[in-house]
């Protein structure tokens, strides 16, 4: 053996004299191609999960370490010429390895570099600071730990279980690690109950707990009642809205293992929690739960996977389960994947009763005279609602349109407000009398006359919450109408203190988008009716009756949870088909037949959860570029399409609003029986559709990106 060569045994071939190669994951532009870590150089080997700061480029930027030995050197490997770790970030345990996997799988799985996931998902503050700044920041945060001691625990009557939940407790009680569980159970049939019994298990066995919600708006609500139930336990929340400091805070109570609890949006699932013991996804099937831009992740697909990683349960509860969830729950025998567990509550608890659902066939209202608009509402749903302000009880009406009018419309010339930068009509608002555009946010004050022929007669055409809002004070005199959509709640506390108006009674009729349709629970809340829902049944997209079906039972659960008055609360649909399947299993409230009848329609035209979906969808400055860069990227790909066979490529074709802020928007769909082929097929060619893009950058293409398991095509 030649005296000059080491021995491989014993040494580490990364130890030279110069120190250790690091790997470093930094966030870096998806068109740089840089979908792994970056080699750097070290004094001393650096634990995985360890954040350090590195040069890149001219900046210094914060990056995670990444496992060395499981990471390839970089082509052209040499220590010496490696750039060193500026500085390690102190006293900050290293990011734990289930965190690594699943921020890992994440990246691969979403086709997006491994930088861009652990980064994006890290709080924004620890990405910016530098060492000494953090260890400022981490000296405060150990002070207010000291300060946050939680009080004892109080004296909390719990009430007696219901038998299912009773039941669902028992079958948590047997898990196998990483077992996924559907809780499937209206609203108010105990299942936020469960989640707290469960979670009080997990707390005594010395574990932590994460529980999801879809929107920050109802996080004060669950705060609330999980405060009241863990007195003297740790309780934090993660979610957008709060500051950069607070998250940061949270985060690190949520690393260091002293939050016992960890409320919060889809963005919490990505929280390090080292003694994990529990996951709760509620209101499992929102569409909020999927990221829609950026890293397109789905929270919910995530926190099963994370449960199986950490070998913990994860409990997805909801009265109308996503589809996916739903087949993946029916048992074998029904057709379905049985692999999560299904906890049934059908019940309401107490005598609360699911209202009783009323279609009203608007082809069998009265006609209104030529030139006039039909009343915002059918005249026995006014009566319904009059009775019900008479009673001093409540009514809900739901649209899902915020501003006066969707468009306003000149008689003479026929000229509409139109976006000047996107294929979409400027909303009316006339509280403020602007048009404004929904997509771009372009607004203008909304013109005396015609911009086009000078008529000064224009007209709102169709309606919006606030003109039905004023329609209503109008058809009902004496009743006080409330308003809660986005525009109302603009500004920061505007929902808090509309809410609290509406709870404290101040409000006999409550006009509102599918914002209030959600969690809210309303005591005095006898009618719900729905002005417009059948928009929703002709609409292309294939998910657009799960989703209704989904917002009209939710919003039928905001009525009638008080057991004195459930007896005569009522759901009203206005609708001109009233015979619709939908509507015929809402009256039933039979969820299992509506998910039946669409699974079969989703089988028959291979759509999720029969298939799997991914759309590459490209901005570009005109439509063509946009079009070209798609069909160019399918004619390359095609061979890997084909030599899998089991992949499918649709043509490209503009998206639903084609334009928006002046850029062009088009989408290819990919379609796969198997996940796994899918997956592959976008692996294989995602360097090549890098380098077709940087190509079109000069055609035009502004922004490209592969959407996995799109929530709408
Ligand atoms: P969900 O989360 O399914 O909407 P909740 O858990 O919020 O249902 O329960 C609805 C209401 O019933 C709440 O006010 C809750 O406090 C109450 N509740 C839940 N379980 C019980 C029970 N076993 N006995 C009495 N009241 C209960
Ligand atoms: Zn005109
Ligand atoms: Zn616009």
């Amino acid at each position: 053996m030649p005296l000059d060569l080491p021995s491989a045994e014993g040494v580490d071939p990364c130890r030279i004299a110069d120190g250790v190669r690091v790997a470093v994951v930094v966030e870096a532009p998806q068109h740089s191609g840089l979908w792994g870590p970056l080699d750097y150089r070290h004094t001393e080997d650096l634990p995985a999960g360890a954040l350090v700061r590195v040069p890149l480029g001219r900046r210094t930027v914060t990056g995670v370490v990444w496992d060395a030995s499981e990471q390839p050197p970089m082509a052209g490997y040499e220590l010496p010429a490696l750039k060193p770790v500026a500085e390690v970030l102190p006293d900050l345990p290293a990011l734990p390895s289930a965190w690594r996997q699943l921020v890992g799988f994440a990246a691969n799985y979403y086709q997006r570099s491994l930088g861009e996931m652990a980064l994006m998902v890290l709080p924004p503050e620890l990405r910016q600071l530098d060492a000494t700044q953090w260890a400022r920041r981490r000296k405060r945060a150990d002070k207010a730990l000291g300060l946050a001691v939680p009080g004892p625990a109080g004296e909390i009557v719990l009430p007696a279980l219901t038998p299912q939940q009773e039941a669902a407790l028992d079958a948590l009680a047997t898990h196998q690690a990483g077992q996924p569980y559907l809780l499937w159970g209206n609203t108010g049939s105990g299942k936020t109950e469960v989640y707290l019994r469960q979670a009080q298990r997990t707390l005594n066995a010395g574990r932590q707990v994460l529980m999801m919600v879809p929107e920050i708006n109802l996080t004060p609500q669950l705060e609330a009642r999980v405060a009241e139930r863990f007195a003297g336990r740790r309780i934090v929340s993660l979610h957008s809205g709060l500051t950069p400091a607070q998250r940061l805070r949270n985060w690190l109570l949520a690393h260091l293992g002293e939050a016992d609890i960890v409320l919060g949006t889809r963005l919490s699932v990505f929280t390090p929690m080292p003694r994990l013991g529990l996951l709760v996804v509620d209101e499992e099937h929102d569409p909020s739960y999927k990221q829609q831009d950026g890293a397109r992740y789905s929270a919910r697909d995530l926190a099963v996977y994370r449960a199986r990683l950490e070998g913990v349960p994860v409990i997805l509860g909801s009265a109308t389960p996503s589809l996916e969830t739903w087949h993946n729950a029916l048992p074998t025998g029904e057709g379905g994947t049985g692999r999560y567990v299904r906890l049934s509550m059908p019940a309401r608890v107490g005598d609360g009763r699911m209202p009783k659902v009323r279609v009203l066939d608007l082809s069998r209202s009265p006609k209104p005279t030529m030139g006039q608009e039909p009343p915002p509402l059918a005249l026995e749903l006014l009566d319904a609602i009059t009775q019900r302000v008479e009673r001093g009880e409540q009514s809900l009406i739901l649209l899902n349109r915020r501003g006066y009018a969707p468009v306003l419309h000149c008689s003479e010339c026929g000229w509409k407000s139109g976006c000047p930068h996107c294929s979409a009509w400027r909303v009316f608002h006339k509280q403020d009398r602007t048009l404004r555009c929904h997509h771009c946010g372009f607004s203008e004050r909304v013109p005396r006359a015609c911009p086009d022929c000078g008529n000064t007669d224009i007209q709102p055409v169709g309606r919006g919450t606030e003109r039905l809002e004023e329609q209503l004070a109008e058809a009902l005199p004496g009743a006080r109408i409330g308003r809660i959509d986005a525009d109302v709640t603009r500004h920061k506390g505007a929902l808090e203190a509309q809410l609290a108006s509406v709870h404290a009674g101040d409000v006999d009729v409550l006009v509102g988008t599918q914002m209030v349709a959600k969690g809210h629970d309303f005591r005095r809340m006898t009618l719900v009716a729905a002005v417009n829902p059948d928009a929703a049944l002709f609409a292309s997209d294939f998910r657009a009756a799960e989703r209704q079906f989904a917002l009209l039972l939710q919003a039928a659960g905001r009525a009638g949870r008080d057991a004195d008055v459930a007896g005569h609360s009522e759901m009203w649909l206005q609708t001109w088909h009233p015979l619709h399947p939908l509507y015929e299993a809402l009256r039933r409230y039979d969820y299992p037949a509506f998910a039946a009848r669409q699974l079969e329609e989703r089988q028959i035209a291979g759509m999720p959860p029969f298939a799997s979906l991914a759309m590459l969808r490209a901005e570009a400055k005109t439509q063509e570029a946009a079009q070209a860069f798609l069909q160019q990227a399918a004619d390359m790909a095609q061979p890997w399409a084909d030599a899998l066979g089991c992949v499918t490529l649709y043509p490209a074709v503009p998206t639903p609003v084609q334009r928006v802020a002046n850029i062009e928007r088009a989408q290819m769909m990919i379609e796969s029986s198997s996940r796994p082929a899918l997956q592959r097929f976008l692996t294989d060619t995602r360097e090549m559709w890098l380098d077709l893009a940087q190509k079109n950058r000069r055609s035009g293409l502004v922004r490209w990106a592969v959407d996995v398991d799109p929530l709408a095509i």
